[in-house]
């Protein structure tokens, strides 16, 4: 059975790796690509239909009028608001394009939401980003249990997945 050091390399190794990794883009990628986004009140619906100003009821402002959305829906387009009257479907979008989920999203749901291992609650994707590829990737790594970001996924946290990279230790990086 594997031991807890064949997984997590030397912190000293990665540091010296980063050290080393001189090569990096001419802007680095921020968590606005994923566009997270703080929560707004009422915070257990955000990031929801319920409160996207784009829902019209039981329909979307970036869809076709066949198309259903509950308020309890979500997707890649959310803006908290509230619709203006009168505001019609404009059939721009599938809800394929759209990445439309019929779940509950926001970061406590998320299987990169991590409140346990250290002080202040953080993504572990975006953390393993910044360590794995440090010369792309410049990424707030500080999230609120409900806000919500376009990579979110469901499931339970399993820092594994971040193989064969990963995961990298990070005790010593912001
Ligand atoms: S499907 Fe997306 S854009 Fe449309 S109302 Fe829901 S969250 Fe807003
Ligand atoms: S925990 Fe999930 S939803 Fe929150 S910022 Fe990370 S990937 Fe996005």
């Amino acid at each position: 059975m594997k031991g807890l050091s064949d997984i997590v390399p030397p912190r000293q190794t990665f540091r010296n790796a980063r050290e080393k990794a001189k090569t990096e883009i001419a802007e680095k990628i921020t968590r606005a690509t994923f566009i997270y986004l703080d929560p707004k009140k009422p915070k257990s619906e955000f990031a929801q239909c319920e409160t996207c100003i784009h829902f019209l009821g039981d329909r979307c402002e970036w869809m076709s009028a066949r198309d259903e959305v509950d308020d309890d829906d979500s997707c890649c387009f959310y803006v908290h608001g509230k619709a203006a009257a009168g505001t019609q479907p404009k059939a721009l979008m599938t809800k394929k394009e759209m990445g439309f989920v019929s779940r509950q999203v926001r970061c406590e749901n998320c299987c990169f939401f991590d409140n346990q291992t250290e002080p202040k609650e953080h993504c572990d994707l975006y953390t393993q980003l910044n360590l794995i590829l440090p010369g792309v990737f410049a990424l707030d790594r500080y999230v609120d249990h409900q806000g919500c970001c376009n990579a979110q996924t469901p499931g339970t946290r399993n820092p594994k997945v971040f193989g064969p990279f990963g995961p990298i230790q990070h005790g010593d990086q912001e």
